[in-house]
């Protein structure tokens, strides 16, 4: 069993089954996540913070755990230092997984599945359909390994980044999964991030929502893209079984913590999506919601049939939302140029663009 696909009351599980005294597990933890100890590379090199540790456990625990991550195949950064890695499983599958700077701090936007099932048409990624979903231990094996380049790269140590589960794949398509990755990475002994610092973005599927409940209270986003159904149909086809306004309404539900609000994605697609109706049908549709909406210059990508708008519409699309007092923001495009923005992921493209890192991690 992979060790980074645990949580601590199962090693403590695993402790009390082998005999050991439970208090190990948040000291085995600590080690792992906070000093980044790799238990088997520590059998053979001493590690000074392991003078203490009973060597017992040492050897139990490097024969009963497997302790590799993923690797990293290939990296780009583009001129806004946004950092795109290709990772590679212990299955030759890849996915891809974007380092973003974003107001003095990072975010990762992590994959969660190999390819996707939805085919959403203003997506590179869904061009692909869906090869298999990502294990917890191969989630938390991306923040990791993406977290240690960037100091590597860096050379300094850098603040946690924050997590959106908006890269390749469905997270709520992988419940199971997506979810208790989520409850290691909230773990306080281990990785700790706060439920704010982890967002989660749906295309709307709603079996998922519906039990949203049973995840930590991480915040969560939408992707509207449109509030008029035909066009959200020719968009994501999930819209055509789980319409937006079924959607909305469950979200409405879900309990939030305070000042968290539903954040919608709304990709702004040239000539598509962008006009003064769109925006009234949008406004009408959430005026009664706690949104804010987060409008998306479309990404191209090779072979799509959408545009990007100019600037100008962007801005006056905004104005429309605000005057009505929707909040609204604009997100400034990062890593395009790498195919590492929005939408524009896709295994084989990277491949074939990508050059080797210098090291191996
Ligand atoms: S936008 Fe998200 S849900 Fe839709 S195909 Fe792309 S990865 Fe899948």
């Amino acid at each position: 069993m992979n060790f980074y696909g645990l949580k601590q009351n199962e090693l403590e599980e695993w402790l009390k089954n082998h005999n050991f005294p439970l208090a190990h597990a948040r000291t085995i933890f600590q080690l792992v996540y906070k000093e980044k100890i790799n238990f088997i590379h520590s059998l053979n090199h001493s590690d000074a913070l392991l003078t203490n540790f009973p060597t017992q456990l040492l050897k139990k625990l490097a024969v009963d755990f497997d302790f590799t991550l993923p690797k990293i195949k290939t990296a780009h950064q583009s001129q806004d230092q946004t950092i795109k890695l290709l990772i590679e499983f212990s299955d030759g599958k890849s996915v891809e997984t974007v380092l973003i700077p974003f107001h003095h701090k990072h975010t990762i936007c992590l994959s969660t599945q190999v390819g996707c099932a939805m085919n959403c048409s203003f997506c590179y990624t869904g061009t692909q359909g869906l090869t298999r979903n990502l294990a917890p231990h191969e989630i938390i094996g991306l923040y990791l390994v993406t977290y240690k380049y960037f100091e590597e790269v860096t050379g300094k140590k850098q603040v946690k980044p924050n997590i959106v589960y908006m890269g390749q794949g469905e997270p709520l398509h992988n419940f199971d999964n997506v979810k208790k990755a989520t409850e290691i990475f909230l773990e306080t002994y281990g990785i700790e991030l706060g439920p704010r610092n982890i967002t989660l973005s749906t295309a709307g599927y709603l079996p998922g929502l519906e039990k949203f409940t049973e995840f930590p209270r991480i915040n969560i986003a939408l992707s509207l893209h449109s509030a008029i159904d035909e066009k959200r149909n020719a968009l994501i086809p999930l819209n055509q079984k789980y319409p937006l306004t079924t959607i909305l309404t469950a979200l409405s539900k879900l309990p939030r913590l305070k000042r968290q609000y539903i954040m919608c994605e709304y990709l702004l697609i040239k000539d598509f999506n962008d006009s003064f109706a769109d925006a009234e049908v949008l406004i009408e549709t959430i005026k009664d919601l706690p949104v804010i909406i987060n409008l998306i210059p479309f990404n191209p990508f090779p072979g799509s049939v959408y545009q990007r708008p100019e600037k100008s519409r962007v801005d006056e699309f905004k104005s429309w939302l605000e005057v009505k007092k929707i909040p609204a923001m604009i997100r400034t495009t990062k890593g395009d140029e790498i195919l590492a923005a929005c939408g524009q992921l896709y295994v084989d493209e990277l491949n074939k663009k990508a050059k080797k890192v210098p090291t191996q991690i």
